[in-house]
């Protein structure tokens, strides 16, 4: 019997959607009896118990805030994460008050930075059992952008400038060691003058390595798995998140 597909939903008809065309609803899959464990789940390794502190741009006795590993569309994609192995409906009392406040904390740094007008808080969960939380920045202005294709566009957008990137990262970092905890994200280094030959470079000047792109900030915030230990490296899918 030939697929029919049913009608397209209103949404794809709003101005948030970011796609035109021709469409139609795919056919689901049939249900799987029992469920693949999840990125550290049974005896699948946890990216995020084993990712050093190293790994991420802020950290504190029991939280940890990582980047994505480059730039993306959205001024800043950030990912909380608590330093135990639980998944949200584990945490004890303590961490689940500590949450809340981490969570507005964040989201307050993030809103702090040039340019952002609203910032997106997301829990999927389905790709890692550990729990985290997305903060994704909406660009201020851009009303296209509202609401949930959010994710979406992050993806389809050119990425922000490099050192932008990296200088929100650390006023982000800065913001939340206001606080407490450590951050490790650095602001890239103002190269003062760009040199026409590797001559003219002096130890002083601090040009030589110290471009945006420098092996100390890259380190700062290169998380390792993007995806937050989703096992999704930025994912195409948010279900996988
Ligand atoms: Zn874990």
């Amino acid at each position: 019997m030939p697929h029919t597909s049913p009608p397209l939903p209103d949404f794809t008809r709003w101005p948030s959607f970011p796609f035109e065309g021709e469409f139609r609803v795919k056919k689901l899959d049939d249900p799987v009896a029992v469920e693949p464990p999840r990125k550290g789940e049974g005896t699948s390794e946890c990216l995020s118990c084993s990712a050093p502190d190293e790994a991420y741009i802020w950290v504190s006795e029991r939280w940890r805030v990582r980047a994505m590993d480059r730039p993306t569309g959205l001024p800043m994609v950030l990912i909380l994460e608590s330093r135990s192995h639980l998944d949200l409906g584990d945490l004890p009392n303590l961490l689940a008050a500590e949450l809340g406040v981490m969570t507005v904390r964040l989201e307050r740094a993030i809103r702090s930075l040039d340019g952002v007008a609203r910032v997106h808080v997301n829990r999927w969960g389905d790709g890692a059992a550990h729990l985290h939380l997305w903060f994704l920045a909406r660009p201020y202005g851009q009303l296209q952008l509202r609401g949930t294709f959010l994710p979406l566009w992050d993806t389809i957008l050119p990425p922000i400038p490099e050192e932008k990137w990296r200088e929100n990262l650390a006023l982000v970092a800065a913001w939340l060691a206001e606080f407490g905890g450590r951050p490790l994200a650095e602001p890239p280094r103002i190269q003062w003058q760009a040199p026409s030959s590797l001559d003219q470079l002096t130890p002083e000047g601090g040009v030589t390595g110290d471009v945006p792109s420098g092996p100390d900030a890259a380190d700062a915030v290169e998380p390792g798995d993007p995806a937050g230990g989703d096992g999704a490296a930025r994912p195409d899918d948010p279900g996988t998140r």
